[in-house]
């Protein structure tokens, strides 16, 4: 498809002409970095979280659930560092009073250097045509190995200035490289300040008494202040794991990007408590059945990959991201973070509780480590979803729009259809939808030609249609067509279930 920005663009349109995703409260203008899912939207987001869920919980036999509150006791936060640390550095343009986030300013200023190096490429090859090295070129071109020495220059002196806590450096360096507002035009800048991620809340009704509280950040909180809860409870013996889905919030700066960086979104956690020593054993296998995992729902190897952090949070020894290409580029999907035992040491320093776990083969107490994988569903969701919307050229020239999606994750599985709207087929139709909605979610369709309907089905990402015509009176069999391949077979009515059970089976995609 076209280039990426359209095709991030069509993205978003057909995610809401086809009932997937709207902007939130948007007949006030909406809010911005907040969306509600419609009626498919909030069918692939639950298919998703169950895809995920069971491949955590009833697959494993030492993982177990949870579903703690968003709201939580406020030393929660101071525990775990998000009071002190959770934090971005912000700047204010005094004449446009536009907010920025000083790093991503400076990013940005560096990202026009990168611009000029492409240009100076795209200058060459077309000067030299066919005969162009461009491996060559860029290793050796002065213009373009000056402008790229110094944006590496430029993004390292801010990581250093931002890693020692220098926010004064940071806006010096903003000044001296002479970055005007993107609004106002203007170098008019406030002081750098750390503006904290959460959102405030109070619990309580006077002023006076209210406590101030925060919308959970993360969902992982929850996990590491009910480990002993679950593992006496559960009788887990390490090594075992918690898994829990839910809204967490962030008030981001810099939310852009549709549904990939969001004010309130939905993450999918787990922590696996592991034996202190054996947490790098344990992380290399979380990373790899991660990764199949994502693998499984076929959307392209090619599109995945690792990056290890080289830089580690605070709580962490071992960090990596699982990448997937957007179609603004490779991005961050998921993470996976070997955190040691900073969180459970955190919480006992904290409430004075032990949080500890008697291993009755070593005979002693200790505090677990813990590895973490760390998905947010509305990203996956965004994956998914814009890596299996494809246009089409067919053999007769025309185009058509599908959605790809997954068959186990559609919203909707099957559409039924009568060929025509009388001589009894719709109530033929409806008879069998009758049958089908107890195992699967189905959609009724009469208007407009067969071939338009399949279309829109094909655009709504459903994988399979049921054709009912006259033949379907006289020998009970119907057309089933299959989205992808646009084949189609006569099937007879009772077959269709089992039919279209195989391919959804858990195990079979799974596996
Ligand atoms: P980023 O670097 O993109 O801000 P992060 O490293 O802060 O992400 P984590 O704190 O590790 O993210 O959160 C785990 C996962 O939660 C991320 O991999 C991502 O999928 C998801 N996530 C985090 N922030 C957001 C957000 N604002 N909107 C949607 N999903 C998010």
């Amino acid at each position: 498809m076209a280039n990426n920005e359209d095709q991030f663009k069509k993205v978003i349109s057909h995610a809401k002409e086809y009932g997937y995703i709207f902007g939130s409260s948007e007949i006030y203008d909406g809010l911005s970095a907040v969306y509600d899912y419609a009626q498919n939207g909030v069918e692939l987001k639950k298919n998703i979280r169950e895809y995920w869920w069971k491949s955590m919980v009833y697959m494993h036999q030492n993982i177990v659930g949870l579903d703690a509150a968003i709201l939580m006791h406020p030393k929660t936060w101071k525990a775990s560092g998000h009071v002190d640390a959770f934090s971005d550095p912000l700047i204010d343009n005094k004449d446009s009073k536009k907010r920025y986030r000083a790093d991503v300013l400076i990013e940005d200023h560096a990202e026009k250097l990168e611009n000029k190096a492409q240009k100076e490429i795209t200058k060459a090859k077309k000067r030299f045509g066919d005969s162009f090295n461009e491996a060559e070129f860029v290793t050796t071109n002065a213009r373009v190995l000056g402008y790229r020495e110094k944006k590496a220059e430029m993004l390292q002196k801010v990581a250093r200035l931002l890693e020692a806590e220098d926010l004064s450096g940071v806006k010096t360096l903003i000044e001296d490289l002479g970055i005007v507002c993107p609004v106002s035009g203007s170098k008019n800048w406030t002081d750098v300040k750390q503006f904290n991620l959460m959102f405030g809340t109070k619990l309580g009704a006077s002023a006076e008494s209210a406590t101030d509280l925060y919308l959970r950040p993360e969902t992982a909180q929850g996990i590491f202040v009910n480990f002993l809860n679950v593992q006496k409870t559960g009788r887990m013996k390490i090594p075992f794991g918690i898994a829990q889905t839910g809204k967490a919030f962030r008030n981001e700066i810099v939310a852009r990007q549709f549904i990939f960086r969001m004010r309130e979104f939905e993450q999918m956690e787990m922590q696996f408590f592991v034996r202190p020593g054996e947490e790098m054993k344990w992380y290399a296998y979380w990373k790899e059945t991660r990764l199949k995992w994502h693998h499984s729902l076929g959307l392209g190897t090619e599109n995945y990959r690792f990056h290890d952090h080289e830089k580690l949070a605070h709580y962490a020894n071992a960090a990596t991201d699982i990448e997937f290409k957007f179609p603004f580029g490779f991005k961050e999907l998921e993470g996976i973070h070997s955190r040691t035992d900073f969180d459970l040491k955190a919480h006992e320093a904290h409430s004075g509780k032990k949080l500890q776990f008697f291993d009755p083969e070593l005979k002693e107490n200790y505090t677990p480590y813990v590895v973490e994988t760390s998905i947010g569903l509305d990203r996956m969701f965004l994956a998914i979803f814009s890596n299996s919307l494809q246009e089409e050229t067919l053999e007769d020239g025309s185009t058509r729009t599908v959605l790809r999606l997954p068959a186990i994750l559609a919203p909707v599985k099957i559409a039924v259809f009568p060929l025509i709207k009388r001589d009894g087929l719709p109530e033929l139709a409806k008879e069998i939808i009758e049958d089908l909605k107890w195992d699967y979610n189905v959609f009724y369709d009469e208007k407009d030609a067969v071939g338009k309907r399949y279309r829109r089905q094909d655009a709504n990402g459903t994988p399979f249609c049921i054709t009912v015509d006259h033949q379907t009176i006289e020998d009970k069999t119907v057309t089933i067509r299959h989205r992808d391949t646009m084949s189609q077979e006569r099937i007879a009515i009772s077959e269709i279930s089992s039919l279209v059970a195989k391919s959804l089976s858990m195990k079979d995609w799974l596996q």
